[in-house]
């Protein structure tokens, strides 16, 4: 059996694109695999965030996590900073991943912008840690959607240099990023080429996991489209990026192929589609919103359910970083 690591991070709304393409899978996996799904409240402040808020959505991601299947008593549900050995692996990666390779990092510059001089360290070194979060399990597997492929890699490269640099070629594995499922990048509702985010300032361009029944409905009714008839050929659709993305948003939330809801829809107007996306979401996602609702209501267990995952977490992660520290030449007590 193989071993999972995957995080979200706490950072506030949310939404379908991190359902769809993470955390849906985490429930779906969990019988295949020993899986850790970890919220990763240390990478959440590479960017400021309000210490009381940050303590919110670190229950809301674990009432997700809980909320879409996943069951905190067989599987690992935990908050990164509680095992303190992500943070120092990540020092020691630091140490190995070379800043041209992470100059390279698209989300870094994407999340930089125009004013380098002024994002954190951290922001930069994020992908460091993200493999520290990974490897500090020696896990073989990651689930996460299409826009984690490139810190995926960077985290194989980082251990295959490590292995390299310290001459022993099995100490990490080189771990496989699972990306899977009908709708592995869901795009901005107000904008087909942009990636659907948590941080995306218009609460328009996202469908949130805790929206009501109204607020999809109005959401999805307001969903940008092209003037077009809706495309009748798969080849049409990819051409068209709004309409493209709210038939993978339908194929995923149906278990459908692509083409099959293409064929279904071809040619009809967006209204009549749009109708139907909405019953479809409100009918999959309602029953997760509420059930997250409702879990945020008891923090105790929650936390009873981090609390007890760090433990878990912590019994595997501590030995790791054990034989990495020997491996490197530091000292033990
Ligand atoms: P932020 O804007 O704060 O980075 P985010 O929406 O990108 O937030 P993360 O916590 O960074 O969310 O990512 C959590 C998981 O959700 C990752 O596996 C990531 O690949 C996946 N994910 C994020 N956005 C999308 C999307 N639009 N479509 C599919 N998967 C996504
Ligand atoms: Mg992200």
């Amino acid at each position: 059996k193989g071993r999972i690591l995957s995080g979200v991070q706490p950072t506030g709304n949310l939404h379908l694109g991190n359902y769809l393409g993470a955390i849906r899978n985490f429930a779906r996996l969990q019988n295949d695999y020993e899986c850790l799904y970890c919220v990763v409240d240390q990478h959440a402040i590479t960017v400021w965030q309000d210490p009381a808020q940050l303590a919110a959505q670190t229950r809301e991601i674990a009432s997700a996590f809980l909320a879409a299947g996943v069951d905190g008593n067989k599987q690992i549900i935990f908050n990164q900073s509680m095992v303190p050995e992500h943070a120092q692996l990540a020092w020691i990666f630091n140490c190995v991943a070379r800043m041209g390779w992470m100059s390279r990092m698209t989300q870094f510059k994407e999340k930089a912008g125009k004013d380098r001089e002024n994002v954190s360290l951290g922001l930069f070194a994020y992908p460091a840690l993200m493999a520290a979060d990974i490897l500090i399990y020696k896990a073989t597997h990651v689930p996460v959607g299409e826009d984690q492929k490139q810190h995926l890699e960077l985290t194989r490269d980082i251990a295959i240099k490590f292995n390299n640099d310290f001459s022993q070629p099995d100490f990490f594995p080189i771990t496989e990023p699972l990306i899977f499922g009908a709708a592995t990048r869901v795009m901005s509702l107000r904008d087909g080429t942009k990636k659907m985010s948590k941080s995306d300032p218009s609460d328009y361009s996202r469908i949130n996991l805790t929206d009501d029944a109204d607020a999809i409905a109005q959401k999805i009714r307001r969903a940008k489209t092209d003037p077009l008839p809706m495309p009748d050929t798969l080849e049409d659709a990819e051409k068209r990026p709004d309409a493209d993305n709210l038939l993978g948003i339908y194929a995923a939330l149906a278990d459908q192929e692509k083409d099959a809801v293409v064929a279904q829809f071809a040619g009809r107007q967006f209204s009549e589609f749009k109708t139907a996306l909405t019953e479809l979401a409100v009918a999959k996602l309602g029953p997760i919103g509420a059930e997250m609702q409702r879990l945020m209501k008891d923090p105790g267990h929650v936390d009873g359910v981090l609390r007890n995952g760090a433990q878990r977490a912590r019994a595997i992660a501590a030995p790791i970083l054990d034989e990495v520290y020997r491996t490197v030449g530091f000292l033990r007590p």
